[in-house]
């Protein structure tokens, strides 16, 4: 073989040994990029939780997100199902810790939730979750379309759930949405950022539930998350 056949055929032979990488690599990078089916789209990491409320430990290594909307009946039903299993086993363990934002999808009655459960948590950040309880179960069991959410009725829930409350400033805050807008518009923003489309939207750090409702995948989410911070 002459020494011009010899360089033309390493020479090819170096090619396919290169497009061999490159195809190897980009397989590699397409398998870690695949997401389980359970979730769609991930962030690199949740929301900041300073100035949102929380429930359980501040310390706890997994954060849980709820984008959820007083409003809206699936909310009502995932907190009356899924979060007191969430609370058992996880966030009175210590080992999570929820955060719920508000997401405004259902109107004027959204935003009024919103800003008496923004007002209550500004003024006593402990009364915060009873009162978050006390508007869920005030929402009809049917016809959720009839307007329910008034500011009698988050002043009498208040009343019920707590003396921490300064029951005036309430009412100003229901009354003058421009007191507490700039706590709304950061969940609004946050909304945004995170592509919520639809409530409730549950995160496990960075990491959005096709089926909020599926807690056997929730579990596997936390407990991957966990078993990869203990091992750190
Ligand atoms: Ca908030």
């Amino acid at each position: 073989m002459n020494k011009s056949k010899r360089i033309g055929r390493n020479l090819v032979l170096y090619t396919l040994i290169v497009v061999a990488l490159v195809l190897l690599l980009a397989l590699v990078n397409h398998i870690g990029q695949e997401e389980p089916s359970e979730t769609s789209g991930s962030f690199d990491s949740g929301p900041l939780t300073e100035n949102q409320p929380l429930i359980g430990n501040p310390d706890a290594p997994v954060t849980v997100y709820e984008f959820g909307d007083f409003k809206c009946p699936a909310c009502k039903v995932w907190n009356d199902q899924l979060f007191p299993l969430l609370m058992e086993e996880y966030i009175d363990t210590g080992k999570v810790n929820l955060v719920f934002i508000n997401t405004l999808f259902h109107g004027e009655e959204s935003l009024l939730a919103s800003l008496a459960a923004e007002s209550v948590f500004a003024q006593s950040p402990e009364s915060y979750w009873d009162f978050h309880k006390a508007i869920y179960n005030a929402q009809p069991e049917t016809d959720h379309d009839s307007a329910w959410v008034t500011p009698e009725l988050m002043i009498e829930l208040a009343e019920n759930t707590s003396d921490g409350i300064n029951l005036e400033r309430l009412k100003r805050d229901i009354d003058d949405p421009t007191a507490l807008s700039s706590q709304i518009e950061v969940d609004n923003a946050l909304v945004t950022e995170f592509k919520v489309e639809k409530t409730p939207t549950i995160m496990v750090e960075g990491i959005p539930m096709t089926d909020p409702f599926d807690y056997e995948t929730l579990k596997v989410l936390i407990d991957t998350r966990l078993g990869a911070e203990s091992d750190e």
